[in-house]
C-alpha cells in the first residue's frame, strides 16, 4: 500500500475498470485550502465533487460537517478516481513539493489520456514545467494553477491563475470561472499561458504582496515612531487611506490588525507580537528568478531582506549593544501623514512596475503569451493584493499593451510626479531619524536611476575594462572598445576592427 492509499471508503461510485463515476470535478487534499475549495465547488450549480485525502480522518470530518455539499468521498485513491466522470478533472491541494509529486504519481498511474490533473498548490513553476512535460507524454493534461486568497478566498472565491494547455482550459475554464471571485462583474480567472505560466505569475503575485506589505509596514513605523501617532490614530489613518486610491485588502486588514487588543494584557496586539517576520518561500523564488532574468525587483528584494533582518535576533541584539548612539527623531511637518501616504503610493507604483517587468521577462524567456491587462483584472478580486490600484493597471495596458514600464503610463507618471517631493522628504526624514525604510528608499533610487540621463555605470564599465578587459561601448561612435591600461602606453583599441 502506498502512502496515498488507505483502506476502505466512505462512499464511492465505482472501481477502476467499471464505468466512470458521476463527479465532474475532484479535489485531493482536505487540509485548509482543499476542503474550502471543495466546498466552494460543491456550492456551484451543476458540480458534483469527489473528495479524497491521504489520511481519511480529514475527509470524514469534512463530509460529516458538510452533508449539504453532497460530496462523493473516497478513502482510497482507486475509489476516488473511479468516482469521477470522464474526462476526469482532479485538483490537487496538498503540500507543495514531494506531497504534490506523490499525488501526481498516484493519479497519473490511474488516469487515462485526456484526463486533467490540476495542481492548485504553491508549486515552483520550474516543477510545473517539468510535470506538464512528463504528463503530456502520457496524454494527460497537467495544469499548474496559482490560487490566491487563502482559506477565505478558497471558500468564497479566490483569484485563480491557471497555466496548462488550451485543451485543458476548455474543460477547466467554466469550472474555475464558477468558483472564482468576481470583480467588476468579471470572474477573477484567466488562462494565463501554457505549462508553468500560472505558477510563475502566482509567484510574482506573492512577491508583489511582500513588497506591498513591507511598504505598509514602513508607513506604520514612520507614522508611529516619527509622526508620534498612537495606535488608535493609526487605525483611523489606515481607514481613511482605504477610501482613496490606496483602497486595498492589505490596507484594510492593516487597520484591523492595529485595532486588535491583546486579551491578556489589554495592549495593542501588534505590541505583543514578536517583530520577526516569517515567510514561506515564494518571495525568495521571485527574487531568485528575477536575478536570473536580470530584472531589478528591488521592492520585492528589500521586502524579502527586511524579513530576513527581522528574523536575526542575536545579530540585532549584538548591533544594538555596540551602537553608541542613535539619531534623534526629526521634527516633522503637519503634513507628515499625507507625505507618508504619497511615499507609499509612489513606492507601490514602483513595486508593481517591477513585478510586471518580471512577468514580461518570464513570458519572453519561457515562451508564454501573457496578457498583462487580463492578469491585472484577475488580481482585482479574491487575492491578497486586490486593490483599486489594479484598475489603473488594467487601463494602462488597455491603452498601450507595449508599455516600457508602468511608470511611463500617463496616469502613473502623474501620480508619482505629484507625490515626488513628499516621497523625497519622507526618505530623508527616515534616514535622518534612523528609521529603516528600505522599501521607500530603494523605490526612490530605482525611479531616480531610470530618470537620470547619465548613470555611474560608465565608471563601472571602465573599471571592468581595467581589471578584466571586459570592453565598453562609446557614446560617440559604434564599436566595442578596450583601453590598454598600462601606464607607459595608454591607448584605446577598437575591438571590432582589431579582430577583423
Ligand atoms: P498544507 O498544510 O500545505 O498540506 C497539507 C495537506 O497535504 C494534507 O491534506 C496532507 O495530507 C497533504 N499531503 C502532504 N504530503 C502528502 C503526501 N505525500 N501524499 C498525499 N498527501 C499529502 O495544506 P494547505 O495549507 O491547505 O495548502 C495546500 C496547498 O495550497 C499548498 O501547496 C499551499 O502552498 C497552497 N496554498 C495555501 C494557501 C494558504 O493560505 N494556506 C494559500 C494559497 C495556496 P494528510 O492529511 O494525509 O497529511
Amino acid at each position: 500500500m502506498t502512502d496515498t492509499e488507505s483502506i476502505g471508503r466512505t462512499e464511492s461510485t465505482g472501481r477502476p475498470g467499471t464505468p466512470a463515476g458521476t463527479a465532474n470535478i475532484g479535489v485531493v487534499g482536505m487540509a485548509v485550502m482543499g476542503s474550502n475549495l471543495a466546498r466552494n465547488l460543491a456550492g456551484r450549480e451543476g458540480n458534483t465533487v469527489a473528495v479524497y485525502n491521504r489520511s481519511p480522518e480529514r475527509t470524514r470530518t469534512l463530509v460529516q460537517e458538510h452533508p449539504e455539499a453532497g460530496f462523493l468521498a473516497s478513502e482510497s485513491i482507486d475509489d476516488f478516481v473511479a468516482s469521477m466522470a470522464r474526462p476526469r478533472t482532479a485538483i490537487i491541494m496538498v503540500q507543495a513539493g514531494r506531497g504534490t509529486d506523490a499525488v501526481i504519481e498516484h493519479l497519473a498511474e490511474r488516469f487515462e489520456p485526456g484526463d486533467i490533473i490540476v495542481d492548485g498548490g504553491n508549486a515552483n513553476f520550474h516543477d510545473t514545467i517539468r510535470r506538464e512535460h512528463d504528463l503530456r507524454e502520457q496524454g494527460l493534461n497537467f495544469v499548474g494553477a496559482g490560487i490566491s486568497g487563502g482559506e477565505d478566498g478558497a471558500l468564497h472565491g479566490p483569484s485563480i491563475m491557471p497555466g496548462g494547455s488550451a485543451e485543458a482550459w476548455e474543460t477547466l475554464g467554466p469550472i474555475l470561472k464558477s468558483i472564482a471571485a468576481v470583480a467588476e462583474g468579471e470572474p477573477c480567472v484567466t488562462h494565463v499561458g501554457t505549462d508553468g505560466a500560472g505558477h510563475f505569475v502566482k509567484m510574482v503575485h506573492n512577491g508583489i504582496e511582500y513588497a506591498d506589505m513591507q511598504l505598509i509596514a514602513e508607513s506604520y513605523d514612520l507614522l508611529r515612531r516619527v509622526g508620534g501617532h498612537d495606535v488608535d490614530e493609526l487605525v483611523q489613518i489606515f481607514e481613511r487611506w482605504n477610501e482613496g486610491d490606496l483602497e486595498s485588502y492589505l490596507i484594510e486588514i492593516t487597520g484591523e490588525v492595529l485595532e486588535q487588543r491583546d486579551a491578556d494584557t489589554g495592549k495593542p496586539l501588534v505590541d505583543v507580537i514578536r517583530d520577526e517576520a516569517g515567510s514561506k518561500g515564494t518571495g525568495v523564488w521571485t527574487v531568485q528568478n528575477a536575478v536570473g532574468l536580470g530584472i531589478p525587483v528591488s521592492g520585492i528584494g528589500e521586502a524579502v531582506f527586511a524579513r530576513a533582518v527581522s528574523s536575526k535576533p542575536p545579530q540585532r541584539a549584538a548591533v544594538q549593544q555596540s551602537v553608541k548612539s542613535r539619531p534623534e527623531i526629526a521634527q516633522v511637518p503637519d503634513t507628515f501623514a499625507d507625505d507618508v501616504r504619497a511615499a507609499l503610493y509612489a513606492s507601490k507604483v514602483v513595486a508593481y512596475a517591477q513585478g510586471f517587468d518580471l512577468i514580461i521577462a518570464g513570458a519572453k524567456e519561457y515562451g508564454w503569451d501573457i496578457d498583462l491587462g487580463n492578469l491585472a483584472k484577475i488580481w482585482r478580486g479574491g487575492c491578497i493584493i486586490r486593490a483599486q490600484f489594479l484598475n489603473r493597471i488594467v487601463e494602462a495596458y488597455a491603452k498601450n499593451p507595449e508599455l516600457e514600464s508602468l511608470l511611463v503610463d500617463p496616469y502613473f507618471a502623474n501620480a508619482v510626479a505629484e507625490g515626488e517631493t513628499a516621497w523625497r522628504r519622507i526618505v530623508g526624514i527616515a534616514a535622518a531619524s534612523g528609521i529603516p525604510a528600505p522599501g521607500f528608499s530603494s523605490a526612490l533610487s530605482y525611479y531616480d536611476a531610470l530618470a537620470s540621463d547619465r548613470l555611474p555605470a560608465a565608471l563601472i564599465q571602465g573599471q571592468r575594462d581595467f581589471f578584466g578587459a571586459h570592453t565598453y561601448q562609446r557614446i560617440d561612435k559604434d564599436g566595442t572598445f578596450h583601453t590598454l591600461w598600462s601606464d607607459d602606453d595608454r591607448r584605446e583599441v577598437d575591438q571590432d576592427s582589431s579582430t577583423r
